[in-house]
């Protein structure tokens, strides 16, 4: 996973604050989101796309009401459109501000293979958190910052209720940074 390039117009302040920001509220009620998810979980096994967007979109009202923010929207697709809207590294969704609508499938275009649960959650709580650095952050644009990757992790382990793993970074060209795995799956 790689960050964005910082952007050389104005935005670059907010650009250094989502970098800055690493963590996330989160429900009092630490079983509200993880039993949400577990209806996720179980829908996907179903296969059908129907029940697994009325879990979606329970899990995005209670996060939107938590974080009080205006509902967002959710579809989910059986197979990724073969042209994406949004970010084209994003394999399994997207976010688009204008509609606040996330788009979430469940399987990849070429392979048709089906989504693992864990990506799907992590998507899910990837494209809120655009949501988020929109109407909670009020941020003028949505950047794939460290701390973007950071919220994200918190929301989804929360979520997933697995440990939260500490995300170790190396720097690459052009102002960017990748996650180092080894040192994150270390834990230091
Ligand atoms: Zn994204």
């Amino acid at each position: 996973m790689f960050t964005d390039t910082p952007p050389r117009s104005k935005d670059r302040t907010g650009f250094f604050e989502s970098d800055r920001i690493k963590t996330l509220d989160l429900p009092l009620d630490a079983q509200l989101l993880p039993e949400i998810a577990k209806n996720i979980a179980a829908a996907m096994q179903t296969g059908k796309t129907t029940e697994v967007r009325v879990a979606c979109a329970e899990f995005l009202s209670q996060a939107s009401r938590f974080y009080q923010v205006p509902k967002c929207g959710v579809r989910v697709l059986a197979a990724r459109p073969l042209k994406g809207r949004e970010w084209v590294t994003e394999l399994f969704g997207d976010y688009d501000p204008t509609t606040m609508l996330i788009r979430l499938w469940m399987r990849t275009a070429r392979k048709k293979e089906i989504t693992s649960f864990g990506t799907f959650l992590s998507t899910l709580c990837h494209e809120f958190c655009h949501h988020l650095d929109y109407h909670l952050f009020k941020f003028s644009d949505s950047w794939h910052t460290r701390g973007f990757y950071e919220r994200t992790a918190v929301l989804y382990h929360h979520a997933r209720e697995t440990p939260y793993k500490r995300l170790f970074w190396a720097p690459v060209a052009g102002g960017r940074w990748r996650i180092d795995w080894p040192r994150t799956n270390r834990g230091g």
